[in-house]
C-alpha cells in the first residue's frame, strides 16, 4: 500500500486527496491530509466582506466534510519534513511516514517583516481584507467613514489573486458612490509594479478603469515603513502617500515549516517545482500544488484547481515508475469584479497574455470586458467551488489546458506598445 500524506487542507490539499481517492482504491493507498485547524475559508470571498457583501460565517466550512470517505483528517500544526527519512514532524511530537508527499500549504501573511505595519494604527485605520479578522474589521471602518484619503497598498509581489487589490479599489468606488459620498473620498492605489497589473494588454485595461473611476495610480512604490500614527505609507527611497484609511496587502511568504526543513524551500520559503510537471525539485517523491510552489503562474485558486489534474496523473505515473507528463501550461483565469454588479474575465497561461474575445470558446463569457454575466460568473464561483472544485470534480467544457479558441489575437506591435 502506498503512503501518501498531503500538507495543507486548503484549495489544492483537499481538491488532490479527493481525486486520489477516486484514482486509487483504499487498498491500494492511504491518504492523509494534515492541517492546523478545521476551518476551510473560501479566501475569494473575503474580497466582499468590507463591504458588507457577504459575511465570514458565510464562506467558512469545516474541513474534514469536504474530503471524500477513506481520506484521514489530521488537525495539527506541521513543523518539519524530513526528506531524507520520508517523514513529517507535528509540533505534538507526532510523526507521519510517507511513500509520497504533496505539498499544499498555501502561502501566508508576513505582516511584521514591514516595519510599523503591525503598531500603531493597526486595525484602527490601517487594515488587510487578506485574512477574516481584519476583513470583518475593515467593514466597520468602512461603514463608518465619513470621507477622505484611502490608500489600497500592495507591499510586494508576489500575493494572493493579485487582482483582488484592483477589485478593491473598483468596489470602493461603488461602495462610496452608493452611499452618496463618492466625491469626499479620495482613492488611491499604491503597487511597486510599474502598472497596474502585471500583463501589458491587462495593465493597460485596469490602468484605464482606474482613471475612469477616480483612482489615483501610483506606480514603482515599494513600502519600507508604515506610519499609522501619522497617516502615511513610507517608500524606501523616501516618498510617501498620506491616508486617512489604509487597505494593505502584507508581505507573502511561503509557511514557516518550510523554512525549518532543510533542503525544502527558497529564501522566501517557496519550494523549488517543476513548472510543467509540478514534481518538487528537492526529491522525486514531493510533489507541489498551488501558492506554495515557486512556479511562475499567479498564486491563485484557479491555477491550484488547473495544477490538479496533472499532479494527480504524475503521482499515479510516480508511483507506477512511468515517465511524468510536462501538462501543466501555467492556465489561470480570473474574474475581476469592477463594481456597479459587472467584472471582467482574463484568461492566460505561461506562453499567453490575457486577450480580449470569449472563454471558453467563441461564444462564452466575454474576455477583458466588463459584464453583468461575468459578475454572476464571479458570484456563482462560489457554489462551484464547494460542490465541484473541491470534490475534483471536471467542470463540463472547462479544461485545465488554457483554451486558444475565441480568443483575439493581439499583434505583436500592439502588444510592446501597450
Ligand atoms: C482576498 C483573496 C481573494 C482571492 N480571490 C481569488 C479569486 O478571485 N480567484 C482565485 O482563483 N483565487 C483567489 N484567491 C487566491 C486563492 O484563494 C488561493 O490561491 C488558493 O486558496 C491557494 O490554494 P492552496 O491550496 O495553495 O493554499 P490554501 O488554500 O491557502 O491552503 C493552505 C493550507 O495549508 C495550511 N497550513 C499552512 N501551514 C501549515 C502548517 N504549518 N501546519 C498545518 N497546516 C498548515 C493552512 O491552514 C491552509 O489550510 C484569493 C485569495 C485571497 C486572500
Amino acid at each position: 500500500m502506498t503512503k501518501i500524506v498531503i500538507l495543507g487542507g486548503g484549495t489544492g490539499g483537499t481538491l488532490v486527496a479527493n481525486r486520489l481517492r477516486r484514482l486509487y482504491s483504499e487498498a491500494d493507498a492511504e491518504i492523509v491530509v494534515v492541517d492546523q485547524d478545521d476551518h476551510h475559508v473560501y479566501q475569494p470571498g473575503l474580497l466582499f466582506v468590507p463591504f458588507g457583501l457577504s459575511r465570514v460565517e458565510e464562506i467558512v466550512r469545516p474541513r474534514a466534510r469536504q474530503l471524500h470517505s477513506g481520506i484521514s483528517f489530521k488537525e495539527g500544526a506541521i513543523e518539519s519534513v524530513d526528506i531524507e527519512a520520508r517523514l513529517v514532524h507535528l509540533s505534538d511530537d507526532a510523526t507521519l511516514p510517507y511513500d509520497v508527499l504533496v505539498l499544499a500549504t498555501g502561502a501566508v501573511l508576513a505582516p511584521e517583516e514591514t516595519e510599523g505595519l503591525l503598531e500603531a494604527g493597526w486595525m484602527e485605520r490601517v487594515f488587510t481584507f487578506y485574512e477574516p479578522e481584519s476583513a470583518t474589521a475593515l467593514e466597520k471602518a468602512l461603514r463608518d467613514f465619513k470621507g477622505g484619503r484611502i490608500v489600497v497598498n500592495v507591499i510586494d509581489m508576489p500575493i494572493k489573486c493579485p487582482v483582488a487589490p484592483l477589485e478593491f479599489c473598483f468596489l470602493a468606488d461603488w461602495y462610496f458612490t452608493e452611499r452618496g459620498i463618492r466625491d469626499k473620498v479620495q482613492l488611491t492605489y499604491a503597487t511597486p509594479l510599474d502598472g497596474a497589473f502585471t500583463k501589458p494588454v491587462a495593465s493597460k485595461q485596469l490602468g484605464s478603469m482606474l482613471a475612469e473611476k477616480g483612482v489615483e495610480l501610483v506606480t514603482e512604490f515599494n513600502t519600507g515603513e508604515v506610519d499609522g500614527a501619522n497617516g502615511k505609507l513610507i517608500a524606501y527611497d523616501g516618498t510617501e502617500v498620506q491616508f486617512d484609511l489604509a487597505v494593505v496587502i502584507p508581505l507573502h511568504s511561503g509557511a514557516a515549516y518550510v523554512g525549518r526543513s532543510p533542503g525544502l524551500g527558497d529564501e522566501l520559503n517557496f519550494v523549488p517545482t517543476d513548472e510543467r510537471t509540478l514534481q518538487s525539485k528537492v526529491a522525486p517523491n514531493i510533489f507541489v500544488i498551488g501558492d506554495a510552489a515557486n512556479v511562475p503562474a499567479s498564486k491563485a485558486g484557479s491555477v491550484t484547481h488547473f495544477e490538479g489534474e496533472t499532479l494527480v496523473e504524475n503521482v499515479k505515473g510516480f508511483v507506477a515508475g512511468e515517465a511524468l507528463i510536462p501538462g501543466f501550461d501555467g492556465h489561470a483565469n480570473c474574474f475581476i469584479e469592477s463594481g456597479f454588479h459587472k467584472a471582467l474575465l482574463i484568461d492566460f497561461n505561461y506562453d499567453t497574455e490575457p486577450l480580449s474575445g470569449h472563454y471558453p470558446a467563441a461564444i462564452g463569457l466575454p474576455l477583458l470586458k466588463e459584464s453583468r454575466l461575468n459578475h454572476l460568473g464571479k458570484l456563482m464561483f462560489q457554489w462551484f467551488y464547494w460542490h465541484s472544485l473541491l470534490p475534483g470534480r471536471d467542470i463540463p467544457g472547462i479544461g485545465s489546458d488554457m483554451p486558444v479558441a475565441g480568443k483575439t489575437q493581439v499583434k505583436k506591435s500592439e502588444r510592446s506598445a501597450s
